[in-house]
C-alpha cells in the first residue's frame, strides 16, 4: 500500500480525534466549564481525546511572568480532572514538551500573511484588551503574540484533530487553522490532515462578572472552579447588574442580568427562557442568593475532588500523556516533512 492509503486505512480504523486546551494564565472559571470543560468530558469516550495546556501560548502574552504560566500548568490540569475527565480517556499534555508543535508551527508560517493575522478578530480583540502589554495602537505587539492563531493550527493538527470543542471567541482561531490546512494540501499536494471544526456547547460565551463581554482569567471578572462558597457568594452579590427589579432574560437589551440567567440555567441544563419562568417575579438580591447557593451546591463535588488530587498524580498524568503524544506527533511530522519533500 502506497503512504497515502496507509494512513487512510489508519484514520478510517481509529476513532476520530478530539483536541482542545487551555492557557496556563490562571485557574479555570466557570466560562471553561460551560464552554468547554464539559463538551470534554461528554466526548471523551466517543473520540480520541486530547487536553493541551498551552505554556507556549500563554507566554506569548506573558513571557515576562514564566513563574505564574509554571504553577498554572498544574492549577489548570486539576481544574480538568476535578470535573471528571479520565486520563485513561483523555490525553493530557503541556505543549512546550512537544517540539514537533513547534517545527510545524514554523512551516505553517510561510502560509500565512502578516495581514490575515493582523485581521483576526479575536487577535485584534485581545490586542485591544492589553493596551499597557502592547501600546496603545499596539505598537509593541510581539511577532509571537501575533502568531500564536499560526502556532495554534499546529497544535490541532499535530494530533490530526477533527473536532475542538472551545468558546465563541475561538471560532476565528478555527476557522484560521482550517484555512492553513487546507493551503498545505493544495501547496504540497497532500491530503494528511483531517479540516477540523469547532464545536460550541450551550455556554459558548459566559461574559465577566463586571460586565465584560467575556468573564476571563486575565480580567479578574470570574468565578473559578477552585474558589471556596464564601468568595463565591461575594463575587456573585457584587456582580454587575441594571436597575430593572426583576430577573428577565434579554442578552441585547439586559446583557448582565441575562448573563446570571444564563449560568443559573446551565446548572440546571434548561432553556434560559424557561429559567426565568420558573424563578418567578423574584427580585435581583434573592435571585443572587439562591444563584450563588445553587452553584456552589453544584461546584461541591469539583472543588471536593480538585482538593484531594495529589501533585504527584497530576505530574504522572501530564509525563504518560507527554509519552504518547510524542509517537502520534512523529507520525505526523513525518507525513508533514514527506509531503514538503524535507524527508531526508
Ligand atoms: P486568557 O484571558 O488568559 O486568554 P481565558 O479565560 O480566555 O484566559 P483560555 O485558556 O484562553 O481562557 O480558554 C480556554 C477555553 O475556554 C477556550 O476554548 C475558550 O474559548 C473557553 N472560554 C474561555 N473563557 C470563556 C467564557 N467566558 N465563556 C465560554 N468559554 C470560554
Ligand atoms: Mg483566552
Amino acid at each position: 500500500m502506497a503512504d497515502f492509503e496507509i494512513f487512510v486505512y489508519y484514520i478510517s480504523m481509529n476513532k476520530k480525534v478530539l483536541l482542545t486546551g487551555d492557557r496556563p494564565t490562571g485557574p479555570l472559571h466557570i466560562g471553561h466549564l460551560f464552554g468547554s470543560l464539559l463538551s470534554r468530558k461528554e466526548l471523551e469516550s466517543e473520540y480520541e481525546s486530547y487536553v493541551m495546556v498551552a505554556d507556549i501560548q500563554a507566554l506569548t502574552d506573558n513571557f515576562e511572568h514564566p513563574d505564574k504560566i509554571r504553577e498554572n500548568v498544574y492549577e489548570i490540569t486539576a481544574d480538568n480532572l476535578a470535573i471528571g475527565l479520565n486520563p485513561e480517556k483523555t490525553t493530557f499534555f503541556i505543549q512546550s514538551q512537544i517540539p514537533h508543535i513547534a517545527e510545524l508551527t514554523v512551516f505553517y508560517s510561510n502560509l500565512v500573511t502578516i495581514n490575515t493575522l493582523k485581521r483576526n478578530p479575536t487577535v485584534k480583540a485581545e490586542v485591544a484588551q492589553k493596551t499597557e502589554l502592547f501600546g496603545k495602537e499596539g505598537e509593541s505587539l510581539t511577532y509571537g503574540f501575533l502568531g500564536y492563531p499560526v502556532s495554534q493550527a499546529a497544535d490541532i493538527t499535530i494530533v490530526r484533530a477533527s473536532i475542538v470543542p472551545v468558546g465563541e471567541e475561538q471560532l476565528p482561531m478555527i476557522e484560521q487553522t482550517r484555512e492553513i490546512v487546507e493551503k498545505f494540501h493544495r501547496v504540497y499536494k497532500c491530503a494528511i490532515f483531517p479540516i477540523p471544526q469547532g464545536k460550541l456547547s450551550k455556554g459558548s460565551r459566559i461574559m465577566g462578572l463586571d460586565g465584560n463581554a467575556k468573564m476571563s482569567k486575565s480580567l479578574n471578572n470570574a468565578i473559578y472552579l477552585k474558589d471556596s462558597p464564601e468568595e463565591t457568594i461575594v463575587k456573585i452579590k457584587t456582580a454587575k447588574t441594571d436597575s430593572e427589579s426583576t430577573v428577565g432574560f434579554d442578552p441585547k437589551k439586559r446583557p448582565e442580568i441575562s448573563n446570571l440567567v444564563l449560568i443559573f440555567s446551565l446548572i440546571y441544563n434548561i432553556d434560559p427562557k424557561e429559567a426565568v419562568k420558573e424563578l418567578g417575579k423574584i427580585n435581583y438580591s434573592a435571585f443572587k442568593l439562591k444563584l450563588a447557593e445553587d452553584l456552589n451546591n453544584y461546584l461541591a463535588p469539583i472543588r471536593e475532588k480538585r482538593k484531594d488530587l495529589k501533585p504527584e498524580y497530576i505530574r504522572e498524568v501530564l509525563e504518560s500523556g507527554r509519552k504518547k503524544v510524542l509517537i502520534k506527533a512523529e507520525e505526523t511530522m513525518s507525513l508533514v516533512r514527506k509531503a514538503m519533500k524535507i524527508d531526508y
